[in-house]
């Protein structure tokens, strides 16, 4: 039997629990149950927000996700937004419309992978709403977070001569779509699909890089390389090369699926050509991929030395060839 509305805000209530971090610099005064919540910000802190919407059939399959993937990769999407600015997440808040016939064994599931990865990154869901959807699945997950003012990392600041680099390795997600399309739902199980299913925000990479002031533009990869840079390029009113020889692929992964699939959470940056930028930020390899050039053209400087130009190639989601 489903839920009812009232059953699902209780159990959303009690899963989320009363969580107060001790150690998160923002106070949560009011949370969940409450007509607004009531956040208390250090002073000189510019807020950050973030909103999101994942769609079942869109952003996620129910026969190839398990809820708490379906959960987890929900709040990812802000908090690798959050780390795209370098800020630090403070509280979630998540508008879930179900359709009746929602087993409360899936939203339990769903809330589950939600709130495991909101623990992990001292995250309060501190509030939302919930409905009745006619047609799947429909969440909005709004994130807040927080940077000393005047301090977040935009896309606009890149500069020619920037070196562009990038963390972790490319194309898992857009492999796995790819073995889903093929083989189903058993290669949840497969570690080399791990990312896609349960990707990790770039949280403390970006923080690090704000905090040293090492960047001077970023963004995360939610759209796949060749997308997410045009917007950098857009913003900055700059061009870009990209040496194919060094975009990092993820294990079993090709070029193309680096280049082009979305998704994969990591965060691309520029730097000064000055910056000394460690090989390894919190246990994340970080890639020199290419640089920032004037003009307005993005190039992929191909392993035999031709410079072909760089489509934007977006991502498609999961509704896509159908
Ligand atoms: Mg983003």
């Amino acid at each position: 039997l489903a839920f009812t509305e009232r059953q699902l805000i209780a159990a959303i209530r009690r899963r989320a629990g009363t969580s107060r971090f001790p150690r998160s610099p923002a106070r949560i005064l009011a949370g969940i149950g409450d007509d607004c919540a009531v956040l208390r910000l250090p002073s000189r802190h510019d807020l950050l927000i973030t909103t999101d919407f994942t769609i079942e059939g869109i952003h996620f399959r129910r026969e190839w996700h398990s809820p708490d993937s379906a959960g987890h990769r929900c709040l990812a999407r802000g908090l690798s937004d959050v780390a795209a600015i370098g800020g630090q997440p403070l509280a979630a808040f998540l508008s879930l419309a179900l359709p009746r016939n929602t087993s409360p064994l899936w939203t339990q599931g769903f809330l589950g992978g939600l709130l495991r990865l909101a623990r992990q990154f001292r995250v309060t869901l501190a509030g939302g709403d919930v409905a009745e959807s006619l047609r799947g699945v429909v969440a909005d997950v709004a994130v807040l977070g927080m940077v000393p003012q005047g301090t977040a990392v935009l896309r606009s600041g890149a500069k020619p001569g920037d070196k562009l680099y990038v963390t972790g390795r490319l194309g898992a997600s857009a492999m796995t779509l790819q073995a889903l399309r093929h083989k189903g739902k058993k290669v949840a199980q497969a570690r080399l699909y791990r990312s896609h299913f349960f990707p990790q925000p770039r949280v403390a990479v970006g923080s690090f890089l704000r905090r040293r002031a090492l960047a001077s533009a970023m963004i995360d990869l939610s759209d796949g390389l060749s997308t997410d840079l045009r917007h950098i390029c857009e913003e900055s009113a700059v061009g870009a090369l990209v040496q194919a020889a060094r975009v990092p692929c993820s294990p079993g992964a090709d070029l193309q699926q680096a280049l082009h699939g979305g998704e994969d959470y990591e965060l691309l940056f520029a730097a000064p050509q000055g910056a000394r930028i460690p090989a390894l930020i919190a246990g994340v390899r970080v890639t020199r991929i290419g640089e920032v050039l004037a003009g307005k053209g993005r190039w992929l400087l191909d392993e035999r030395g031709r410079r072909l130009r760089l489509e934007p190639h977006g991502w498609q989601h999961f509704a896509s060839g159908e």
